[in-house]
């Protein structure tokens, strides 16, 4: 059976490189790691743990990644768990647009709407709504 050059497992990519001295049995190695290896320049330790900054397995673009050992990772990951739970919980509330006159003109049935029709992320909105400032020039509040 021909060696496939990449797979997957929960979310992970693995690339075949079995000269590798991370190489699983199968000669697999995490992408993830890699990229890390390029970026820093130096092989990444069995006991150091490569961190998605956003959270997203399948994002293994240099800056999304952030090598740190496992103690640092226990804490890096509870607080991205904090933060996708607040953003969860955030972008489903509903919002609207504040017009000159301080009149909601614009309402949107979530945040991820809101963020979509303005082509501004949903993370700029949610922080301009939690310090009430503005972002991409509109005043976004929360609406009922
Ligand atoms: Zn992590």
């Amino acid at each position: 059976m021909a060696r496939k050059e990449a797979r997957y497992s929960w979310g992970y990519r693995y690339i075949f490189k079995p000269e590798h001295v991370g190489a699983s049995f199968q000669g697999y190695v995490a992408e993830h790691r890699l990229v890390c290896e390029i970026k820093l320049g130096r092989q990444i330790e069995s006991h150091e743990v490569v961190h998605h900054i956003n959270g997203k397995r399948g994002d293994n673009s240099p800056e999304n990644l952030i090598v740190c050992s496992r103690r640092e990772h226990y804490h890096a990951d509870k607080k991205m768990q904090r933060t996708l739970k607040r953003n969860q919980r955030l972008s489903c509330k509903k919002v609207g647009i504040l017009n000159q006159s301080g009149d909601v003109s614009t309402y949107y049935k979530s945040i991820t709407e809101a963020a979509k029709k303005n082509g501004v992320s949903i993370s700029a909105i949610s922080r301009a709504l939690q310090v009430g400032r503005k972002s991409a020039g509109k005043q976004f509040v929360f609406t009922k």
